[in-house]
């Protein structure tokens, strides 16, 4: 048998962006799983005992390891799929970097048990903490076993930064997820503390799709299929019926991997738009397929997103595909675009649920910058507006009606700000002295966010949180551009980023309060924004970025407060610097006139 693993020349090592790759269990059921459709597995069965933290199997009959390449692949940049950097841009493999093996038996105890065919003899390995323990021969069947035990057991600080059991197993189910997803000609099966999760065998798309998120999305899915020149796109949509304000069913691949689009999920969202209420996700499964050749391909461990070299195009057909699937379909209900604003919760399934309960949980003492004693002029700033902001989402999805708040009605309000209705869960209407005040309610928000984020940039009393195990973020040529000219002012809202060079940072600090979103992405969304404004003035760019993360910290567009969290939104903003005009001028506040009203009734 010949040894078919080399080790990479440290010149193609040093192309490849070194990074993080074990952050948590997810990362090594995605590695492992990665593996073994790489070794052309047919049947792959992940085991795993207490979230991950106990035990991560991955089982599979794939082609298997010989005796003397074992120890081999657990070196760092030992792979079997490239050898030139040319390699790397042809990617056809899932792994490339040869180095997830050898990361993951840093951090745990790893056992395989491993044979090249089913009549040779296999070999056990083990390894703990990078460390050979033993190499036996063993009967086994043809393929791999990789067991990896008490992941970062010698990284004690490590292992207490794991979050809870649920959030882990939810990271891992989706890991899975973006993995059986594009791999329907191959049988899945999933365990949790010995309960069978899922059980995938061989079936066309749709079928995976159905057997992945349940039977009630039979009938509900929609066929995309668009064909040109340059770009595929095939899948599925959800009807438009079967949108949720929460919904986990977004899913785009790029020649077969998965990816996140913001850009992208925007063309599905709009085509969608007059068929659904505000707020509402279609689900949707998109399959783009593309010249690699035109992919900006971008190598880093945990990067989800890809930059294509004709997004515009690539947009187009996909709003073209999901509007063709969307009219195709006899499922629609009439096209009815005065439908009520839903307000119901989508089916909520906790044994698939991670951190993300439905419902909004306000924390009282929650502050986004931690940094207690506020400095305001105004004394109906004192209520703590940012209540209306739920860490948990930041999508700019709605969350439902289920708004608690423990906060005292604030004292000096009138009695007429008391009085007040919330439409729609998009506006605040409330009567003032000469008529009746129409308050848009996420535009306020903005207005409020805008006019603290000024301040506290201005003030630099933005309060920064460490985070234990930076981030690596890789900004585009365009991104890191304007990059510069905002590092002093992301420092005194609170983002600690450390340039590695080759526009790559590590962000090792963020917003207090902020720890729940996303960093990289909203950094990104906040970038994008800032070139798309295209400002060149100091003044101008520290604006545009105040207003990019009040947008992205801002209730959703639909969102029905509560009637203290109304009246402490209305307090705050009118005593804003101008309640009148969000910062990039538009209106949040109407106001019908006594006499109009009268008029009308003539
Ligand atoms: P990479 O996948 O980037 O090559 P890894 O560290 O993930 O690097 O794996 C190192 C090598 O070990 C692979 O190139 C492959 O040859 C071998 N290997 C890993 N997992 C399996 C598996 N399940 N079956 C067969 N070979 C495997
Ligand atoms: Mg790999």
């Amino acid at each position: 048998m010949s040894n078919v693993i080399h080790l990479l020349s440290d010149a193609i090592a040093n192309q490849i962006a070194a990074g993080e790759v074990i952050q948590r269990p997810a990362s090594v059921v995605k590695e492992l799983m990665e593996n073994s459709l790489d070794a052309g597995a047919n049947n792959i069965h992940l085991v795993v005992k207490d979230a991950g933290r106990t035990l991560i199997q991955v089982i599979d009959d794939g082609k298997g390891i010989s005796e003397d390449d074992a120890v081999m692949a657990f070196e760092r940049h030992a792979t079997s799929k490239i050898s030139t950097a040319d390699d790397l841009f042809a990617l056809s493999t899932m792994g490339f970097r040869g180095e997830a093996l050898a990361s993951i038996a840093a951090v745990a105890q790893v056992e395989l048990k491993t044979a090249c065919s089913n009549d040779s003899a296999g070999t056990l390995l083990r390894i703990a903490a990078s460390r050979i323990e033993s190499q036996e021969s063993v009967a086994c069947m043809r393929g791999s076993i990789f067991s990896v035990k008490n992941l970062f057991f010698n990284v004690p600080a490590r292992r207490k930064f794991l979050k809870a059991n649920e959030t882990e197993l939810r990271n891992i189910i989706t890991e899975f997820e973006r993995i059986v997803l594009v791999n329907p000609q191959i049988a899945f099966t999933m365990k949790h503390n010995d309960v069978e999760i899922m059980n995938l065998p061989v079936s066309n798309l749709k079928q995976r799709i159905i057997n992945v998120f349940g039977k009630r999305l039979n009938a509900r899915l929609l066929t995309v299929n668009a064909e040109t020149s340059f770009v595929n796109v095939t899948g599925f949509i959800g009807t438009p019926d079967s949108s949720r304000k929460r919904s986990n069913m977004q899913f785009f691949f790029a020649n077969n991997r998965y990816m996140r689009h913001p850009y992208f999920h925007k063309a599905v969202v709009n085509a969608f738009e007059p068929f659904i209420s505000a707020g509402e996700i279609p689900n949707y499964f998109i399959y783009i397929s593309i010249d690699p050749a035109s992919l900006d391909v971008n190598i880093h461990p945990t990067k989800t997103e890809i930059k294509f070299e004709n997004e515009q195009s690539i947009w187009m057909v996909i709003s073209g595909a999901v509007k063709e699937a969307i009219g195709k379909s006899s499922a629609l209900p009439g096209l009815d675009f005065n439908r009520e604003v839903s307000i119901e919760m989508p089916v909520y399934d906790r044994s698939r649920a991670g951190n993300n309960s439905p419902g909004i949980r306000l924390n009282p003492g929650y502050n986004p910058f931690g940094s207690g004693q506020r400095a305001y002029n105004s004394p109906s700033h004192a209520y703590d507006w940012e209540k209306l902001y739920d860490k948990n989402n930041t999508s700019g999805a709605d969350t439902g009606n289920q708004a608690e708040i423990t906060q005292p009605f604030p004292e000096n309000l009138s009695e007429e700000h008391r009085n007040m209705l919330t439409y729609h869960g998009k506006y605040l209407l409330t009567p003032i002295k000469s008529g009746l005040c129409v308050i848009y309610q996420r535009r306020a928000h903005i207005r409020v966010l805008f006019d603290d984020y000024m301040q506290r940039i201005v003030g630099k009393e933005g309060v920064s949180q460490g985070v234990l195990f930076p981030e690596v973020i890789t900004f585009t040529h365009k991104e890191a551009a304007v990059l510069p000219v905002l590092l002093d002012d992301l420092a005194y809202i609170g983002f600690d980023l450390a340039d590695l060079g080759n526009n790559s940072y590590s962000v090792n600090g963020i917003p207090a309060g902020l720890e729940n979103i996303n960093t990289v992405e909203a950094l990104k969304d906040i970038l994008d924004k800032v070139i798309e404004t295209g400002c060149e003035i100091k003044e101008e760019i520290t604006e545009a970025l105040a207003l990019a993360l009040a947008r992205k910290t801002a209730i959703p567009h639909c969102k029905y407060l509560t009637d203290e969290e109304a009246a402490s939104l209305t307090a705050s903003l009118f005593s804003s610097s101008s309640p009148n005009y969000t910062p990039d001028g538009k209106i949040i506040i109407v106001t019908l006139t006594d006499d109009e009203i009268d008029r009308r009734f003539k």
